[in-house]
Parts: structure tokens; C-alpha cells; sequence
């Protein structure tokens, strides 16, 4: 059979990689090795979070699914960081994980374009260094123009509880053995990687008076700038917290012996942000409690889901381990925590698109690529997804830089850094982040959303029309003055505002740190008639200008440095006076341009110059980009 896009795999890259080369028009395929787990929640039945939040978002506004989805099923929506500045919020939901997998299974049922089969995927088909297609353990071969792997944890997948080991992508979920041990004998270069799980619980043998109640957030805010916001009402449910106390960490470290973790049964690296409980416990001897959020998994709430206690530790001390903690004295486990290792492919194979250096239309995405995280997975997806389609028609790629999204960063540093740990999303990781809001995502990526075309044109209308708007209203308040006259400086006085000592811009007044909404509406009132989302923008943008002015300089410094390309088939060996670690990243990256070059771990000022001066780049321009360069490394070198 033949199909133009085939991708291989229905997590949250399978997903959203499928629908947008559909949706983009290509004939296209979704294998994967259960229907029924398509967009399964493999650990924490919530989506989004710090910087997590930002990719969910960025996601929406290009055309992706996850935040509709989410829209759907959420059963708490809370913004994390709510009393910080707009750039390190972060909206994360609560959601019924089994109704997330049934809404986007039907979704992609429903989608023109694609069809959707249940097959393991056993090998590719490639013949000069190009994809042509794939074969399954039915013995069917399927041919395609491009194919996409999103294979998760399933690579070569082996799944950890106590000393008991079992093949397996997820738990009782077969493994993908010979595509893993394929994409070895091509020459990727693959490494392990682990990650583990908590146990989930009986709701009804579960004492929720002794735990601490988390209320919902009273007013909700949808995830997708494409839900209305106006009659947004969930069923929310309360989430609890609880804490580990000295007697839990007693039955731990008495059998750490027991525990993959530290009886070398495993060897993949985990996730440093998100350990077991048991590396919890013999990391921070000192602390005699940890906390654990209780969270629902589903809106019948029927089981439980312990955020903080991911374990591999035999089933049994699960259950001793669990009982010790107030609240769970007699709650049961539905299902026992454990731990996974599974091959991944070093991203630095990829381009910037996602497409491999090796292997012409091949395209890998999600935690393949050694991320963690459904919402890493979902962007990537994303970008490979509509980069198999441009490439296909000839169209130039889709590549999100540094500045304009925390998905350009995702991609950025995976390609030109690699990784030995699993990536997740940080806010720390986008230095630009001032410019990278949540709540500018929709008119920041207008522009790409418009060429893309997955969104319908009505909405991309109102966003160019809100934009506009919101330009105006800050241009009004730039040319708006106030000068210290008596009747100004009185009026400062009634509206609970420090006086001027100079005549001052709208604008300007606006960047004070607590002015919101009500000095807005108090300085310009014919402004008190704009919808709420729009003068909340107003007050942001007008609080960061001087900092987005800042940012957009070193920017403009940065599209310089990408201006200067370095040739695919440059010949690093020549240059004199490289260490041989400089020279074995540059070899192994092969940055495109002087700007990936720079950012590139262990890459010194000093390799750039060398490498710089050997791309014949004019003298005088030379002196000042390096100085430049030096300082632009050092600002990312202090974000890291
Ligand atoms: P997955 O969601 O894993 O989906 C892969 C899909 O590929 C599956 O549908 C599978 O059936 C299919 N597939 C694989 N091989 C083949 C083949 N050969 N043929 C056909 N289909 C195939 N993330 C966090 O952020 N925090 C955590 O704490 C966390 N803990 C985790 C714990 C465990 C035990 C697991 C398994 C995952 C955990 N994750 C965690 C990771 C999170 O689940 C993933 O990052 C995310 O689901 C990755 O999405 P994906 O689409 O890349 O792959």
C-alpha cells in the first residue's frame, strides 16, 4: 500500500505529527502497536506546566491539537507561578486521562487523509540513503514518501520492578526489538535513557481528610486560545496533598538493595528534576519529608495518582511504602509503580527539522530524541509532521528560532547540543524569554500559523485584528502624555499612584511594577470598553517594553552570527589550533551556521574565532562580530 506520510507511533508526536501532514494534505498513515493507548498518559494525567505550558500553547497557536484537547477533558486548570511575571507563568491541567485517549482517537478517526492502523513496525525500507518505506510483524510493507518516527520508550523498551524485569514499551506493552536494533546497525548513534512511575491507588480506600485539600482555581482559563473563554466551566476536581514521613524513608533505604536503581540492574540515565523516590531518599538524607500531590486520573476519580512517589521497588514494598504515608494508611495499589529503560537516538543526528542527516525523508520525533514530557513530544511531532509535508512539495522548511519560541529552543538545543540526560522543557532554557510569553503565543506565531494554514482563516482574522488593536492602544498611550501639573499630580494622588517630577508617556507610566487594568482604565478611560484579554495584553506589553527592546537587540546580534553559514562539507581538520573535543563536537554537530556553532557545549570564544576567521569573513567585520560574539556567549553561558 501506498502512502505519501506514514508515522510510526500514536503517542502525543504521533498524534499531532500525523494530523498536521494530513491535515497539510498528504495521503497518510498512522501506525502504531495499540489503538486503544493512542495519546496515552504513560505517567502524570496532566498536561502543561512551567515552560511546559509555553510549548502546549506555542502548539495551539501554529494548529496543533493538545490544547483543545485538553480544553475537553481538563479537570483543574491552574496557572503555576501566578504571582510571578508573565514570562515564567505556566498553565497546567488536571485531565481525565482515558477521555484524552478516546477524544483523540476520534479526532484522528475522524481526520481526512489519514488512516490509522495497528500494526508493529519491524523494519524501514531504504535504498540510497532514502526512506521508501517500512515493514510490519503482519508481514505488510507500506511504502511512503516520508516517514516519522514518534517509537517513545518503546525502543528496545525494558521495564523495572524490584529485581522482576520484562520487555516492554510501557508496562504489559510489547517493545519495539528489531526497529531499535535497525536503527543500531544503520549507525545512529544510540544510548540509554530510563525514566520511572508512581503507583496508582484505589480512590475509595484513600482518607482524604488527612490529607491537605488543593482547591481549583475559581475562574478557570481554557488552554487553547481557540476555546471561548466566556462559558469555560469544567467539572474541576480538588487534587490533595500529602507527604512521605521518616518511617516511609526507613522502608526505602532498607531496601535499596531491592531497588534496580542502585543494584545496577539498570543503566540507562534518568531524569535529574524528576527522580525516584528512592534517589530522593539517598540523595537528601537531611529531609524527613517529601511532598506528593494526590492527583485524580480520571472525573469519576476512581483511581490515584501519586505525583512525587515514582518507585521501582519490589511490588510488595510498594504497597508497605505506600501505607506508611498519612491518609494512605489503607489505600491499595490498582497498579504498581515502575521503572523503564529504552534506547533513544542522539538528536544531533537531526536537523533542524527534524529530518536525519543519514537518511533522506526519515524524520524522528518525541522521546526518541531523548526528551521527557508529552508536551515536548506533541511540539516535535508537530514540526516533523509539517516539515515532511514541505519537504515534500518543495516548499522551504519550518524552523522556529531561539527568539520566537520555546519550540525553536526545544529543537535548537536538542539538535546542536545533544543530550545525556532526558530534556525537558525549562524556562531557563530560552534566553530570550522575555519576548516567549504564554500569553503572546497566539500573536507572536501569527505569522507562521498564517503560512501554515491549520487553523481556520476566521480565527487567524481575530488575532490579526486583535494584534493590530493592540499595537494601536500601545502607540496611543507612547503619544499620550502626562504632564506634573497640580490637577494631574491631584489625580495621581486619587488613583493611589506615586507623582511624576517630569512630563512622562502613558506608556512609560505603565512599566511601573504594580500598575494593572484599573490605572489603565484610570489613565485612558475610553480604554474601559476593550475586551478584558486585550487591555490585559496592553498592561504586559506596555510593562515589558524596555525589557523586549533589550532583548530584540541581542537578537538582531544573533540573526548576524546565523547570517554566517558554515558549509555542510566544511573540513574542520584544517583548522590549526582547535582542541581535539572542539573538534570532535564541531565534527560530530556540524553546526549550519556560526550562531549553532557558539552554542554548542565546550565550544570556546576562541574555537569561534579560529573559525571564523578561516569562513573569510572581512577583517573589520570580523573584529566586531567576535567582540560581539564573546559577549552574546557569555549571556547564554549565564542562562544555562
Ligand atoms: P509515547 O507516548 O511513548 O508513544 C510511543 C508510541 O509509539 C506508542 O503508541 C507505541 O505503541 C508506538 N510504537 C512504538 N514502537 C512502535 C513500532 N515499532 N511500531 C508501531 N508503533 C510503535 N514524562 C514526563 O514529563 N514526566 C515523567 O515523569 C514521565 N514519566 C514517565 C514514566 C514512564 C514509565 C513512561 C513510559 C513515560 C514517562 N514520561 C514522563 C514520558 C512521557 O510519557 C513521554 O515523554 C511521552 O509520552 C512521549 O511521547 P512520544 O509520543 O514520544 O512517545
Amino acid at each position: 500500500m501506498q502512502y505519501e506520510v506514514i508515522v510510526v507511533g500514536g503517542g502525543h508526536a504521533g498524534v499531532e505529527a500525523s494530523l498536521a501532514a494530513a491535515r497539510m494534505g498528504k495521503k497518510t498513515l498512522l501506525l502504531t502497536i495499540l489503538v486503544d493507548k493512542i495519546a496515552a498518559a504513560s505517567c502524570n494525567p496532566a498536561i502543561g506546566g512551567l515552560a511546559k505550558g509555553h510549548l502546549v500553547k506555542e502548539l495551539d497557536a501554529l494548529g496543533g491539537q493538545m490544547a483543545l484537547i485538553t480544553d475537553k477533558v481538563g479537570l483543574q486548570f491552574r496557572i503555576l507561578n501566578a504571582s510571578k511575571g508573565p514570562a515564567v507563568r505556566g498553565s497546567r491541567a488536571q485531565i481525565d486521562m482515558d477521555q484524552y485517549a478516546i477524544e483523540a482517537r476520534n479526532i484522528l478517526f475522524a481526520q481526512e487523509n489519514l488512516d490509522i492502523l495497528q500494526e508493529l513496525v519491524l523494519e524501514l525500507v531504504i535504498e540510497n540513503e532514502t526512506i521508501k518505506g517500512l515493514k510490519t510483524n503482519l508481514g505488510n510493507i507500506y511504502t511512503a514518501e516520508a516517514v516519522i518516527l514518534t517509537t517513545g520508550t518503546f525502543l528496545n523498551g525494558l521495564v523495572h520492578v524490584g529485581q522482576s524485569k520484562l520487555a516492554a514499551g510501557r508496562f504489559n506493552e510489547m517493545p519495539a526489538v528489531e526497529l531499535a536494533n535497525q536503527i543500531r546497525a544503520l549507525g545512529f548513534e544510540v544510548s540509554r535513557l530510563k525514566t520511572g512511575t508512581c503507583p496508582r491507588l484505589d480512590g475509595s480506600t484513600i482518607d482524604f481528610d488527612k490529607l491537605e485539600r488543593q482547591e481549583n482555581e475559581e475562574h478557570p482559563k481554557p488552554f487553547s486560545f481557540r476555546t471561548a473563554v466566556n462559558g469555560f466551566a469544567p467539572k474541576q476536581l480538588p487534587c490533595y496533598i500529602g507527604y512521605t514521613n521518616t518511617t516511609t524513608h526507613q522502608i526505602i533505604s532498607d531496601n535499596f538493595h531491592q531497588a534496580p536503581l542502585f543494584s545496577g540492574q539498570i543503566e540507562g540515565v534518568g531524569p535529574r528534576y524528576c527522580p525516584s523516590v528512592e534517589d530522593k531518599i539517598n540523595r537528601f538524607k537531611d529531609k524527613d519529608r517529601h511532598q506528593l500531590f494526590i492527583e485524580p486520573q480520571t472525573l469519576d476519580a476512581t483511581e490515584y495518582y501519586i505525583n512525587g512517589l515514582s518507585t521501582s521497588l519490589p511490588a510488595n514494598i510498594q504497597q508497605i511504602m505506600v501505607n506508611s504515608i498519612q491518609g494512605l494508611e489503607q489505600a491499595k495499589i490498582i497498579r504498581y509503580g515502575y521503572a523503564i529503560e529504552y534506547d533513544f537516538v542522539q538528536p544531533t543526528e537531526l536537523r533542524h527539522t527534524l529530518e536525519t542527516k543519514r537518511i533522506q525523508n526519515l524524520y524522528f520525533a518525541g522521546q526518541i530524541n531523548g526528551t521527557t514530557g508529552y508536551e515536548e513530544a506533541a511540539a516535535q511531532g508537530f514540526v516533523a509532521g509539517v516539515n515532511a509535508v514541505l519537504k515534500l512539495n518543495d516548499q522551504s522548511p519550518f524552523v522556529l528560532a531561539r527568539n520566537e519560541a520555546y519550540i525553536g529552543v526545544l529543537i535548537d538545543d536538542l539538535v546542536t547540543k545533544g543530550t545525556n540526560e532526558p530534556y525537558r522543557m525549562f524556562t531557563s532554557r530560552a534566553e530570550f524569554r522575555l519576548l516567549l510569553r504564554e500569553d503572546n503565543a497566539d500573536r507572536r506565531l501569527l505569522e507562521h500559523a498564517k503560512r501554515l494554514g491549520l487553523i481556520d482563516k476566521a480565527y487567524l482574522e481575530q488575532t490579526s485584528k486583535k494584534d493590530d488593536l493592540i499595537k494601536a492602544s500601545l502607540e496611543d498611550l507612547e503619544q499620550s502624555f502626562l504632564t506634573p501639573s497640580k490637577a494631574n499630580l491631584e489625580f495621581l494622588d486619587a488613583i493611589g499612584e506615586d507623582r511624576i517630577l517630569e512630563k512622562t508617556s502613558l506608556k512609560n507610566f505603565m512599566s511601573r511594577h504594580h500598575t494593572n487594568i484599573v490605572t489603565l482604565e484610570a489613565l485612558k478611560p475610553e480604554f474601559a470598553k476593550l475586551d478584558p484579554a486585550i487591555k490585559e495584553q496592553i498592561v504586559i506589553d506596555a510593562k515589558y517594553d524596555h525589557y523586549v527592546k533589550k532583548q530584540s537587540q541581542q537578537v538582531a546580534q544573533m540573526q548576524n552570527y546565523m547570517k554566517i553559514k558554515i558549509p555542510s562539507d566544511f573540513v574542520y581538520q584544517e583548522l590549526i589550533g582547535l582542541s581535539s573535543e572542539a573538534l570532535e563536537k564541531l565534527e560530530k554537530v556540524r553546526p549550519e551556521n556560526l550562531f549553532a556553532a557558539s552554542q554548542i557545549s565546550g565550544i570556546t570564544p576562541s574555537t569561534l574565532d579560529i573559525l571564523y576567521v578561516k569562513l573569510h569573513v572581512n577583517k573589520k567585520q570580523n573584529k566586531n562580530t567576535i567582540k560581539k560574539m564573546r559577549k552574546l556567549k557569555a549571556v547564554n553561558q549565564s542562562y544555562a
